[in-house]
Protein backbone atom coordinates (compact mmCIF):
# COMPACT_ATOMS: atom_id res chain seq x y z
CA UNK A 1 0.00 0.00 0.00
CA UNK A 2 1.58 3.18 -1.15
CA UNK A 3 1.46 6.53 1.03
CA UNK A 4 -1.30 8.07 -1.12
CA UNK A 5 -3.36 5.07 -1.14
CA UNK A 6 -6.50 6.30 0.58
CA UNK A 7 -7.71 3.04 2.03
CA UNK A 8 -4.81 2.93 3.90
CA UNK A 9 -5.89 5.46 6.85
CA UNK A 10 -9.42 4.34 6.69
CA UNK A 11 -8.80 0.79 7.55
CA UNK A 12 -10.97 -0.67 9.93
CA UNK A 13 -9.91 -0.16 13.80
CA UNK A 14 -10.34 -3.81 15.40
CA UNK A 15 -7.65 -5.35 13.70
CA UNK A 16 -6.87 -7.45 17.04
CA UNK A 17 -10.31 -8.90 16.44
CA UNK A 18 -10.34 -11.73 19.32
CA UNK A 19 -12.63 -13.82 17.87
CA UNK A 20 -11.09 -13.68 14.15
CA UNK A 21 -9.69 -17.03 13.27
CA UNK A 22 -6.38 -17.58 11.32
CA UNK A 23 -6.22 -18.38 8.28
CA UNK A 24 -4.68 -21.90 9.09
CA UNK A 25 -7.33 -22.48 11.85
CA UNK A 26 -10.35 -21.69 9.10
CA UNK A 27 -8.49 -23.93 6.30
CA UNK A 28 -8.46 -27.12 9.22
CA UNK A 29 -12.44 -26.44 10.14
CA UNK A 30 -13.36 -26.48 6.63
CA UNK A 31 -11.29 -29.25 5.78
CA UNK A 32 -12.19 -31.34 8.19
CA UNK A 33 -15.40 -31.49 7.25
CA UNK A 34 -14.87 -33.05 3.54
CA UNK A 35 -15.77 -36.14 2.15
CA UNK A 36 -14.64 -36.40 -1.07
CA UNK A 37 -16.84 -37.83 -3.98
CA UNK A 38 -16.80 -41.14 -5.11
CA UNK A 39 -18.17 -41.17 -8.28
CA UNK A 40 -15.79 -42.59 -11.44
CA UNK A 41 -15.71 -42.68 -14.85
CA UNK A 42 -14.34 -44.39 -17.50
CA UNK A 43 -12.47 -42.24 -19.92
CA UNK A 44 -10.75 -42.68 -23.15
CA UNK A 45 -6.72 -41.65 -22.44
CA UNK A 46 -6.97 -38.68 -24.46
CA UNK A 47 -10.08 -36.70 -21.84
CA UNK A 48 -8.21 -37.91 -19.40
CA UNK A 49 -6.16 -34.73 -18.91
CA UNK A 50 -6.66 -32.46 -16.04
CA UNK A 51 -8.77 -35.27 -14.51
CA UNK A 52 -8.23 -36.81 -11.33
CA UNK A 53 -6.90 -39.84 -11.57
CA UNK A 54 -9.07 -42.66 -9.78
CA UNK A 55 -7.03 -45.88 -9.72
CA UNK A 56 -3.86 -46.75 -8.90
CA UNK A 57 -2.01 -47.11 -12.31
CA UNK A 58 1.17 -50.31 -12.17
CA UNK A 59 2.64 -50.95 -15.32
CA UNK A 60 2.41 -54.34 -17.52
CA UNK A 61 5.19 -54.45 -18.98
CA UNK A 62 9.15 -53.07 -18.83
CA UNK A 63 9.28 -49.44 -20.88
CA UNK A 64 11.33 -49.81 -23.04
CA UNK A 65 10.80 -53.61 -23.64
CA UNK A 66 13.83 -54.39 -25.35
CA UNK A 67 17.50 -53.47 -24.58
CA UNK A 68 18.08 -51.01 -27.53
CA UNK A 69 20.57 -48.59 -28.47
CA UNK A 70 20.96 -45.23 -28.00
CA UNK A 71 22.98 -44.24 -31.14
CA UNK A 72 23.25 -44.99 -34.67
CA UNK A 73 26.39 -47.72 -34.64
CA UNK A 74 27.61 -51.02 -34.28
CA UNK A 75 26.57 -53.30 -31.85
CA UNK A 76 29.41 -55.15 -30.52
CA UNK A 77 30.05 -57.66 -27.41
CA UNK A 78 32.30 -55.72 -24.87
CA UNK A 79 35.22 -58.18 -24.95
CA UNK A 80 36.07 -56.70 -28.89
CA UNK A 81 37.39 -53.60 -27.52
CA UNK A 82 40.86 -53.66 -27.52
CA UNK A 83 43.19 -52.87 -24.35
CA UNK A 84 44.91 -50.69 -27.14
CA UNK A 85 45.61 -49.91 -30.76
CA UNK A 86 42.40 -50.84 -32.82
CA UNK A 87 39.68 -54.09 -33.74
CA UNK A 88 38.15 -54.87 -36.89
CA UNK A 89 35.38 -56.41 -37.16
CA UNK A 90 33.07 -57.97 -39.78
CA UNK A 91 29.25 -56.11 -40.40
CA UNK A 92 27.07 -59.23 -40.41
CA UNK A 93 23.46 -57.21 -40.89
CA UNK A 94 21.44 -54.21 -39.40
CA UNK A 95 19.23 -53.83 -36.66
CA UNK A 96 16.27 -51.79 -37.60
CA UNK A 97 13.90 -49.89 -34.73
CA UNK A 98 10.91 -52.16 -34.96
CA UNK A 99 12.99 -55.00 -37.50
CA UNK A 100 15.38 -56.58 -35.02
CA UNK A 101 18.30 -58.31 -36.17
CA UNK A 102 17.62 -61.99 -36.03
CA UNK A 103 21.09 -63.58 -35.97
CA UNK A 104 23.55 -63.78 -33.20
CA UNK A 105 26.78 -61.80 -33.18
CA UNK A 106 30.02 -63.81 -32.61
CA UNK A 107 33.52 -63.45 -31.94
CA UNK A 108 34.71 -61.05 -34.75
CA UNK A 109 31.67 -59.89 -35.39
CA UNK A 110 28.87 -57.13 -35.09
CA UNK A 111 25.80 -55.64 -36.47
CA UNK A 112 25.10 -52.19 -37.73
CA UNK A 113 22.19 -50.74 -35.69
CA UNK A 114 19.93 -48.05 -35.61
CA UNK A 115 18.61 -45.86 -32.49
CA UNK A 116 15.63 -47.33 -30.44
CA UNK A 117 16.61 -50.66 -32.23
CA UNK A 118 16.82 -54.28 -29.94
CA UNK A 119 20.21 -55.21 -29.62
CA UNK A 120 21.07 -58.13 -31.32
CA UNK A 121 21.95 -61.59 -29.17
CA UNK A 122 25.95 -62.06 -28.37
CA UNK A 123 25.75 -57.85 -28.10
CA UNK A 124 26.12 -55.40 -25.94
CA UNK A 125 27.70 -52.14 -26.01
CA UNK A 126 26.86 -49.69 -29.03
CA UNK A 127 29.92 -47.30 -30.71
CA UNK A 128 28.59 -44.36 -32.29
CA UNK A 129 28.86 -44.29 -36.08
CA UNK A 130 31.33 -41.27 -35.86
CA UNK A 131 33.79 -43.03 -34.11
CA UNK A 132 34.71 -45.96 -36.80
CA UNK A 133 35.97 -46.04 -39.78
CA UNK A 134 34.15 -48.57 -41.82
CA UNK A 135 35.01 -49.67 -45.60
CA UNK A 136 34.14 -53.22 -47.44
CA UNK A 137 31.47 -54.34 -44.69
CA UNK A 138 34.23 -54.00 -42.02
CA UNK A 139 34.69 -51.60 -39.57
CA UNK A 140 37.71 -50.22 -36.86
CA UNK A 141 37.90 -48.89 -33.99
CA UNK A 142 40.13 -48.06 -31.34
CA UNK A 143 40.67 -48.32 -27.06
CA UNK A 144 38.43 -45.84 -26.24
CA UNK A 145 35.16 -47.31 -25.56
CA UNK A 146 33.31 -48.59 -22.62
CA UNK A 147 31.75 -51.72 -22.02
CA UNK A 148 27.86 -51.53 -21.95
CA UNK A 149 28.20 -48.40 -23.52
CA UNK A 150 25.38 -46.38 -25.62
CA UNK A 151 22.84 -49.05 -24.42
CA UNK A 152 19.50 -48.49 -23.15
CA UNK A 153 18.35 -51.53 -20.61
CA UNK A 154 14.74 -52.84 -21.12
CA UNK A 155 12.43 -51.32 -18.21
CA UNK A 156 15.43 -49.00 -17.26
CA UNK A 157 12.31 -46.31 -18.01
CA UNK A 158 9.47 -48.17 -15.87
CA UNK A 159 10.29 -51.92 -15.10
CA UNK A 160 7.12 -54.02 -14.99
CA UNK A 161 5.23 -54.27 -11.94
CA UNK A 162 6.23 -50.83 -10.60
CA UNK A 163 3.97 -48.22 -9.25
CA UNK A 164 3.50 -45.42 -12.10
CA UNK A 165 0.77 -43.03 -11.03
CA UNK A 166 -1.26 -43.52 -7.27
CA UNK A 167 -4.93 -42.28 -7.53
CA UNK A 168 -5.36 -39.00 -6.76
CA UNK A 169 -2.80 -37.21 -9.02
CA UNK A 170 -4.75 -34.74 -11.57
CA UNK A 171 -2.97 -36.03 -15.05
CA UNK A 172 -0.47 -33.52 -16.67
CA UNK A 173 -0.08 -33.69 -20.12
CA UNK A 174 3.51 -36.08 -18.94
CA UNK A 175 0.95 -38.57 -17.52
CA UNK A 176 -0.72 -38.89 -20.68
CA UNK A 177 2.64 -39.93 -22.36
CA UNK A 178 3.63 -42.08 -19.27
CA UNK A 179 0.47 -44.30 -19.76
CA UNK A 180 0.21 -44.91 -23.36
CA UNK A 181 3.89 -45.77 -23.41
CA UNK A 182 2.35 -48.65 -20.93
CA UNK A 183 -0.50 -49.45 -23.57
CA UNK A 184 -3.22 -47.85 -21.21
CA UNK A 185 -5.93 -46.14 -23.32
CA UNK A 186 -9.15 -45.99 -21.01
CA UNK A 187 -8.53 -44.96 -17.32
CA UNK A 188 -11.00 -44.45 -13.84
CA UNK A 189 -11.22 -40.78 -12.98
CA UNK A 190 -13.19 -39.13 -10.69
CA UNK A 191 -16.42 -37.96 -11.91
CA UNK A 192 -16.36 -33.85 -12.29
CA UNK A 193 -17.32 -31.93 -9.03
CA UNK A 194 -20.97 -29.88 -9.64
CA UNK A 195 -20.29 -26.64 -8.44
CA UNK A 196 -23.00 -23.79 -8.16
CA UNK A 197 -22.54 -20.54 -8.20
CA UNK A 198 -24.31 -17.00 -7.78
CA UNK A 199 -23.66 -12.78 -7.12
CA UNK A 200 -25.98 -11.52 -4.46
CA UNK A 201 -26.40 -7.80 -4.30
CA UNK A 202 -29.16 -5.33 -6.07
CA UNK A 203 -26.25 -3.19 -7.78
CA UNK A 204 -25.00 -5.47 -10.10
CA UNK A 205 -26.06 -5.97 -13.87
CA UNK A 206 -24.51 -8.65 -16.02
CA UNK A 207 -22.75 -7.84 -18.68
CA UNK A 208 -24.90 -6.76 -21.73
CA UNK A 209 -27.14 -4.86 -19.42
CA UNK A 210 -27.33 -1.27 -19.38
CA UNK A 211 -25.91 0.55 -15.64
CA UNK A 212 -27.95 2.44 -13.44
CA UNK A 213 -27.17 4.95 -11.00
CA UNK A 214 -25.30 3.03 -8.23
CA UNK A 215 -24.85 -0.22 -10.21
CA UNK A 216 -21.39 -1.79 -11.34
CA UNK A 217 -21.34 -4.21 -13.40
CA UNK A 218 -20.79 -8.20 -12.07
CA UNK A 219 -17.29 -9.29 -11.83
CA UNK A 220 -17.06 -12.17 -9.26
CA UNK A 221 -19.29 -14.47 -11.38
CA UNK A 222 -16.39 -14.04 -14.32
CA UNK A 223 -13.67 -14.65 -12.29
CA UNK A 224 -15.62 -17.71 -10.65
CA UNK A 225 -16.06 -19.15 -13.40
CA UNK A 226 -12.94 -18.98 -14.80
CA UNK A 227 -11.50 -20.20 -11.63
CA UNK A 228 -13.75 -23.07 -11.37
CA UNK A 229 -12.83 -23.66 -15.12
CA UNK A 230 -9.28 -24.06 -14.27
CA UNK A 231 -10.25 -26.16 -11.83
CA UNK A 232 -12.34 -28.90 -14.35
CA UNK A 233 -15.05 -28.43 -12.41
CA UNK A 234 -18.79 -28.95 -13.90
CA UNK A 235 -19.78 -25.42 -13.15
CA UNK A 236 -23.45 -24.04 -12.64
CA UNK A 237 -23.71 -20.46 -13.18
CA UNK A 238 -27.02 -18.88 -11.60
CA UNK A 239 -26.69 -15.55 -12.01
CA UNK A 240 -27.12 -12.88 -9.74
CA UNK A 241 -29.56 -13.35 -6.69
CA UNK A 242 -31.16 -9.63 -5.90
CA UNK A 243 -31.01 -9.11 -1.99
CA UNK A 244 -34.87 -10.06 -1.76
CA UNK A 245 -35.23 -12.88 1.09
CA UNK A 246 -37.40 -14.82 -1.17
CA UNK A 247 -35.19 -14.99 -3.88
CA UNK A 248 -32.10 -15.75 -2.26
CA UNK A 249 -33.78 -18.68 0.04
CA UNK A 250 -35.27 -20.14 -3.16
CA UNK A 251 -31.75 -19.47 -5.03
CA UNK A 252 -30.18 -21.09 -2.19
CA UNK A 253 -32.20 -24.14 -1.75
CA UNK A 254 -32.20 -24.84 -5.88
CA UNK A 255 -28.16 -24.53 -5.72
CA UNK A 256 -27.90 -26.93 -2.68
CA UNK A 257 -30.21 -29.41 -4.55
CA UNK A 258 -28.27 -29.69 -8.44
CA UNK A 259 -25.03 -29.37 -6.70
CA UNK A 260 -22.03 -30.43 -4.24
CA UNK A 261 -20.66 -26.98 -3.61
CA UNK A 262 -22.45 -23.63 -3.42
CA UNK A 263 -20.24 -20.55 -3.83
CA UNK A 264 -21.71 -17.16 -3.48
CA UNK A 265 -20.10 -13.72 -3.83
CA UNK A 266 -20.92 -10.81 -1.38
CA UNK A 267 -23.48 -10.39 1.27
CA UNK A 268 -21.53 -12.14 4.29
CA UNK A 269 -19.90 -8.65 5.28
CA UNK A 270 -21.44 -6.80 9.18
CA UNK A 271 -23.79 -4.66 7.04
CA UNK A 272 -25.28 -7.55 5.24
CA UNK A 273 -24.50 -10.18 7.04
CA UNK A 274 -27.60 -10.30 9.33
CA UNK A 275 -30.38 -10.95 6.26
CA UNK A 276 -28.22 -13.72 4.80
CA UNK A 277 -27.95 -15.48 7.92
CA UNK A 278 -31.08 -15.36 8.73
CA UNK A 279 -31.78 -16.52 5.39
CA UNK A 280 -28.75 -19.40 5.46
CA UNK A 281 -30.46 -20.53 9.00
CA UNK A 282 -33.38 -21.25 7.63
CA UNK A 283 -31.95 -23.63 4.90
CA UNK A 284 -28.69 -24.66 6.56
CA UNK A 285 -26.00 -25.24 8.94
CA UNK A 286 -23.70 -22.19 7.96
CA UNK A 287 -20.88 -20.76 10.41
CA UNK A 288 -19.65 -16.70 9.81
CA UNK A 289 -16.08 -16.19 10.20
CA UNK A 290 -14.11 -13.04 10.73
CA UNK A 291 -10.85 -14.34 9.70
CA UNK A 292 -7.44 -12.53 10.19
CA UNK A 293 -6.51 -11.79 6.85
CA UNK A 294 -6.67 -8.89 3.88
CA UNK A 295 -8.19 -9.18 1.46
CA UNK A 296 -10.89 -11.73 2.88
CA UNK A 297 -11.90 -11.19 6.63
CA UNK A 298 -15.67 -12.46 6.22
CA UNK A 299 -15.89 -15.60 5.02
CA UNK A 300 -19.08 -18.03 5.50
CA UNK A 301 -18.58 -21.94 5.51
CA UNK A 302 -20.86 -24.44 6.27
CA UNK A 303 -23.64 -27.02 4.39
CA UNK A 304 -27.18 -26.67 2.86
CA UNK A 305 -28.79 -30.07 2.67
CA UNK A 306 -26.27 -32.29 1.21
CA UNK A 307 -24.23 -29.50 0.05
CA UNK A 308 -21.18 -27.66 1.22
CA UNK A 309 -21.13 -23.66 0.98
CA UNK A 310 -18.59 -21.28 0.69
CA UNK A 311 -19.91 -17.61 0.91
CA UNK A 312 -17.26 -15.27 -0.40
CA UNK A 313 -16.61 -11.81 0.44
CA UNK A 314 -17.94 -9.33 -2.43
CA UNK A 315 -15.03 -7.37 -3.33
CA UNK A 316 -13.13 -8.60 -5.97
CA UNK A 317 -10.43 -9.49 -5.05
CA UNK A 318 -10.92 -10.95 -1.58
CA UNK A 319 -12.82 -13.10 -4.08
CA UNK A 320 -9.64 -14.37 -5.53
CA UNK A 321 -7.83 -14.19 -2.21
CA UNK A 322 -10.62 -16.81 -0.42
CA UNK A 323 -11.27 -18.69 -3.45
CA UNK A 324 -7.87 -19.35 -3.69
CA UNK A 325 -6.72 -20.06 0.37
CA UNK A 326 -9.99 -21.48 0.76
CA UNK A 327 -12.15 -22.98 -1.98
CA UNK A 328 -9.92 -24.17 -4.39
CA UNK A 329 -7.70 -26.42 -1.83
CA UNK A 330 -11.36 -27.42 -0.37
CA UNK A 331 -12.64 -28.33 -3.94
CA UNK A 332 -9.40 -30.37 -4.77
CA UNK A 333 -10.05 -32.31 -1.88
CA UNK A 334 -13.56 -33.22 -2.82
CA UNK A 335 -12.15 -34.03 -6.53
CA UNK A 336 -10.59 -36.75 -4.79
CA UNK A 337 -7.11 -34.88 -5.27
CA UNK A 338 -4.07 -36.00 -3.32
CA UNK A 339 -1.63 -33.76 -4.09
CA UNK A 340 -0.94 -29.83 -2.64
CA UNK A 341 0.35 -27.46 -5.50
CA UNK A 342 0.64 -24.48 -4.21
CA UNK A 343 4.22 -23.29 -3.60
CA UNK A 344 5.65 -21.07 -1.42
CA UNK A 345 9.22 -19.61 -1.41
CA UNK A 346 11.44 -16.46 0.32
CA UNK A 347 12.49 -14.04 -1.92
CA UNK A 348 13.70 -10.56 -0.88
CA UNK A 349 11.18 -7.43 -1.93
CA UNK A 350 11.85 -4.49 -3.75
CA UNK A 351 9.38 -2.32 -2.28
CA UNK A 352 8.73 -0.82 0.83
CA UNK A 353 5.21 -2.62 2.15
CA UNK A 354 3.15 -1.58 4.67
CA UNK A 355 0.99 -3.33 7.12
CA UNK A 356 -0.88 -3.43 9.99
CA UNK A 357 0.11 -6.41 12.56
CA UNK A 358 -3.09 -8.43 13.59
CA UNK A 359 -3.87 -9.89 9.99
CA UNK A 360 -1.90 -11.76 7.54
CA UNK A 361 -1.98 -9.86 4.57
CA UNK A 362 -2.10 -11.26 0.87
CA UNK A 363 -0.90 -8.37 -1.42
CA UNK A 364 -0.05 -8.64 -4.72
CA UNK A 365 3.61 -9.10 -6.36
CA UNK A 366 5.38 -8.86 -9.61
CA UNK A 367 8.39 -11.76 -9.33
CA UNK A 368 10.97 -10.67 -11.53
CA UNK A 369 14.72 -11.07 -12.40
CA UNK A 370 16.50 -8.05 -10.72
CA UNK A 371 19.81 -6.25 -12.82
CA UNK A 372 21.85 -9.59 -12.07
CA UNK A 373 19.36 -12.31 -12.64
CA UNK A 374 18.97 -13.33 -9.00
CA UNK A 375 14.68 -13.09 -8.76
CA UNK A 376 13.04 -10.64 -6.06
CA UNK A 377 9.57 -9.62 -6.10
CA UNK A 378 8.06 -6.11 -5.93
CA UNK A 379 4.31 -4.91 -5.40
CA UNK A 380 1.90 -4.42 -7.54
CA UNK A 381 0.17 -0.73 -7.01
CA UNK A 382 -3.00 -0.15 -4.67
CA UNK A 383 -3.35 -3.20 -2.99
CA UNK A 384 -7.37 -2.01 -1.90
CA UNK A 385 -9.41 -5.36 -2.32
CA UNK A 386 -11.84 -3.67 -4.79
CA UNK A 387 -8.79 -3.28 -7.28
CA UNK A 388 -8.50 -6.21 -9.37
CA UNK A 389 -6.36 -4.65 -11.47
CA UNK A 390 -3.47 -5.72 -8.89
CA UNK A 391 -4.59 -9.27 -9.69
CA UNK A 392 -3.95 -8.53 -13.49
CA UNK A 393 -0.76 -6.88 -12.76
CA UNK A 394 0.53 -9.51 -10.26
CA UNK A 395 2.15 -13.27 -10.88
CA UNK A 396 2.46 -14.17 -6.87
CA UNK A 397 0.97 -13.21 -3.82
CA UNK A 398 2.82 -11.48 -1.04
CA UNK A 399 2.26 -13.18 2.34
CA UNK A 400 2.59 -10.88 4.98
CA UNK A 401 2.64 -12.51 8.40
CA UNK A 402 -0.03 -11.64 11.38
CA UNK A 403 2.22 -9.90 13.72
CA UNK A 404 4.43 -8.22 10.41
CA UNK A 405 4.33 -4.33 10.58
CA UNK A 406 5.65 -3.80 7.25
CA UNK A 407 8.60 -4.54 5.14
CA UNK A 408 11.73 -2.29 4.55
CA UNK A 409 12.96 -2.88 1.25
CA UNK A 410 15.53 -5.41 0.60
CA UNK A 411 13.95 -7.62 3.31
CA UNK A 412 12.94 -11.95 2.58
CA UNK A 413 9.10 -12.24 2.18
CA UNK A 414 7.08 -15.63 1.01
CA UNK A 415 5.33 -15.48 -1.80
CA UNK A 416 2.80 -17.53 -3.49
CA UNK A 417 3.52 -17.87 -7.12
CA UNK A 418 0.29 -17.89 -9.17
CA UNK A 419 2.18 -20.23 -11.36
CA UNK A 420 0.13 -23.65 -10.72
CA UNK A 421 -2.27 -22.89 -8.82
CA UNK A 422 -4.60 -20.65 -11.64
P1 LIG B 1 -20.79 -6.99 -0.03
O1 LIG B 1 -19.93 -8.01 0.64
O2 LIG B 1 -21.99 -7.58 -0.68
O3 LIG B 1 -21.10 -5.85 0.88
O4 LIG B 1 -19.91 -6.40 -1.18
C1 LIG B 1 -18.68 -5.73 -0.92
C2 LIG B 1 -18.26 -4.91 -2.12
O5 LIG B 1 -18.05 -5.77 -3.23
C3 LIG B 1 -19.30 -3.92 -2.59
O6 LIG B 1 -18.61 -2.75 -3.02
C4 LIG B 1 -19.99 -4.60 -3.73
O7 LIG B 1 -20.55 -3.71 -4.65
C5 LIG B 1 -18.85 -5.36 -4.34
N1 LIG B 1 -19.34 -6.54 -5.01
C6 LIG B 1 -20.15 -7.49 -4.48
N2 LIG B 1 -20.42 -8.46 -5.37
C7 LIG B 1 -19.77 -8.10 -6.51
C8 LIG B 1 -19.66 -8.69 -7.79
N3 LIG B 1 -20.28 -9.85 -8.07
N4 LIG B 1 -18.91 -8.08 -8.73
C9 LIG B 1 -18.27 -6.93 -8.43
N5 LIG B 1 -18.32 -6.33 -7.24
C10 LIG B 1 -19.07 -6.90 -6.29
MG1 LIG C 1 -23.81 -6.94 -1.36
Amino acid sequence: MSQSDPKASTFCMDDYDPSSLTVEAALERILATLTPITGVEKVALRSALDRVLAEDIRSRIDVPGHTNSAMDGYAINASEIPDDGTRELEVIGTSWAGRPFQGEVGAGQCVRIMTGAAMPLGADTVIMQEQVESSGGRIRFDARHRPGQNVRQAGEDIARGAAVLAAGRRLVPVDLGLLSSLGVGELGVRRRLRVAFFSTGDELRGVGEPLGPGDIYDSNRYTLHGMLSRLGAEIIDMGVIRDVREDTRRAFAEAAQIADVVITSGGVSVGEADFVKETLDEVGQVDFWKVAMKPGRPLAFGRIKDAYFFGLPGNPVSVMVTFYLFAQPALRTLMGEHEDATLRIRVPCASRLKKRPGRVEFQRGVLEPDETGRTRVRKTGPQGSGILTSMGEANCFIILPLESEGVEPGTEVEVMPFAGMI
